[in-house]
């Protein structure tokens, strides 16, 4: 049995050395220290009726993402005398054995709103109350504490980007410099009966035949997340001048953003840290953009949604959502098939949902007119269906901006203007009028000529067959007409709203029929 001066540190998110408050304390006067993973099956196990490969609820490209950091992490535990046990399991019942034999004294894990984690850990904190086992759970996934901001703000979170920068005010932290490496580490004591194992490939989780013709550019862990910040703040202008709705969509060769999101989102960057990194790099420049388009403007995007998502119940949802617009989206499966399966005859609008597919990750603009076509826009089918998709392949799926990005991508929350509609053929001609960007994705087009790539039904049939490409058999025909309907999405919108407006949002299932 472990001696009792020992502390457990769960690693969920946050899976980093530099600025991690958990383990820092976790290895603070502490013979032992047990870096915990809990491979849980709820998020890994292999689902065989998925469209493509992955579990239910995360894609291959996620998966691996996430394997990779934990191999990245253990590297860096052992440089630090330490290394990362992998254990499977629900996490509270793999958690709660451990406690109990390590005989843990101090139990760390970085704090977590995620609905899921947040019931987790009241197993867990349960259990070590009545053990009498020290629980450290500090915020460090975003830049403020949720619930301080909601108190500040009476109670409520601030539902606009202006009234949460207002009251969120500068983060506290930032005026000092955070942990960046740790000396050494205590050594993992005795594990006794646990069955540790090292971090998993793919295969050895289950997964077979899961061979893709192309695989995300984009490695996991904490090491590619400092050199990908490094690369991304060392052109001082780029960062000083950056202005978010100014990039190009359609730029997969060298991304016009960062890239860090996969990184943000499993913490192998600390937010707080490339905070931090641009607020050097401003105090270097003449002058730089400001919030909302700013760099420091997405971090707060972010914890803008974080906040707003944990003080409203059913944020993931619809229906009990006190903040989202009542709509009678249709549930039309096939539509929503075509769409998720890159069948829409829409080239760019299949393009980026071939790059979700493949790589996990797309442009903010290309996420913007993908949800726009499945909802609002064109197809009318309810946002709920197109957030599952994207939590599903998204390499940088995280609940609260997924959730907060499609409410507000369908006119549910937030942004309310459902007349301005992305047209899927006019908006990715602008940036990329040659269509390199559908040749890539899409290569059944690679040889449309340019007047046609956005609009291949178009096309003369002698165009067609010279391009190897027939429309309605090598490549769909439209799923909709976008002029008929877009104005059909618009009709059905402004009779929502107003349905919402007369019934001061207390809209029943009952009202929403009369709709449909
Ligand atoms: P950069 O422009 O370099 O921004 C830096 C960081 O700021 C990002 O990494 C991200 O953490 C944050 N950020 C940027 N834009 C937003 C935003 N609109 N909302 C919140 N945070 C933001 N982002 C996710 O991280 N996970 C998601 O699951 C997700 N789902 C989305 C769904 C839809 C329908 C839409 C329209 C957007 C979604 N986004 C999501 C937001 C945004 O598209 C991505 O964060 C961004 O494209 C990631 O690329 P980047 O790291 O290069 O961003």
């Amino acid at each position: 049995m472990a001696s009792r001066s020992s502390s457990l540190m769960w690693f969920r998110k946050g899976l980093r050395i530099h600025d991690n408050p958990a383990l820092e304390y976790a290895s603070k006067g502490s013979k032992f220290v047990y870096p915990l993973f809990v491979i849980d099956p709820h998020y890994m196990e292999p689902d065989p009726n998925a469209f493509s490969p992955g579990s239910s609820r995360a894609g291959l490209n996620r998966i691996r993402f996430l394997l990779e950091s934990l191999v990245d992490l253990d590297l860096s535990l052992k440089k630090l005398g330490s290394r990362l046990l992998i254990l499977k399991g629900d996490p509270s019942e793999v958690v709660v054995r451990c406690l109990k034999e390590w005989n843990v004294n101090k139990l760390c894990f970085e704090y977590d709103t995620d609905p899921y984690y947040q019931a987790l850990d009241e197993k867990v904190k349960d259990y070590a109350s009545t053990a009498g086992i020290e629980v450290f759970s500090p915020v460090s996934h975003t830049l403020f504490n949720p619930a301080e901001v909601i108190q500040k703000n009476g109670g409520k979170p601030p539902l606009s980007y202006q009234s949460f920068l207002k009251v969120a005010g500068q983060p506290l932290w930032a005026s000092a410099p955070l942990t960046i490496s740790l000396p050494l580490l205590s050594p993992v004591g005795d594990v006794g009966s646990c069955e540790i194992s090292e971090v998993p490939t793919v295969e050895e989780l289950g997964y077979r035949d899961c061979e893709q013709d192309e695989l995300t550019p984009f490695r996991g862990g904490e090491s590619e997340a400092l050199k990908r910040l490094r690369e991304s703040i060392r052109d001082k202008e780029w960062v000083a001048n950056f202005e978010k709705p100014k990039g190009d969509p359609s730029a997969y060769l060298k991304p016009a953003t960062t890239v860090l999101s996969p990184y943000l989102k499993f913490g192998c960057l600390s937010s707080r840290y490339f905070y931090q990194c641009l607020i050097d790099v401003y105090k270097n420049v003449k002058k730089h953009t400001s919030p909302p388009v700013s760099l420091v403007g997405q971090l707060m995007w972010r914890d803008f949604f974080y906040t707003v998502a944990f003080a409203t119940p059913n944020f993931d949802r619809m229906k009990g959502n006190r903040i989202c617009k009542q709509i009678p989206w249709s549930n039309d499966d096939e539509l929503l098939a075509a769409w998720r399966e890159a069948r829409t005859g829409y080239p760019w609008i299949d393009a980026i949902m071939v790059q979700l597919r493949k790589w996990g990750w797309m442009h903010h603009l290309a996420r913007h007119c993908v949800a726009c076509f499945l909802t609002r826009g064109d197809l009318f089918v309810h946002w709920e269906k197109g957030r599952d998709v994207f939590e599903r392949l998204l390499i940088d799926s995280d609940w609260e901006i997924n959730n907060g990005n499609w409410l507000w991508l369908s006119c549910s929350s937030f942004f309310y203007q459902y007349n301005r509609i992305y047209s899927p053929v006019s908006f990715g001609k602008k940036y990329d009028p040659n269509g390199n960007y559908i040749r890539h994705f899409l290569p059944v087009l690679k040889d449309m000529p340019k007047e046609y790539i956005y609009e291949p039904w178009a096309a003369p049939l002698s165009i067609q067959t010279k391009a190897k490409c027939i429309i309605g058999k090598d490549y769909p025909k439209p799923v909709v007409s976008h002029d008929s309907a877009s104005k059909e999405c618009r009709r059905k919108m402004g009779e929502a709203y107003a349905l919402n407006q007369r019934l001061n949002g207390q809209v029943s299932e009952d009202d929403l029929k009369t709709l449909r």
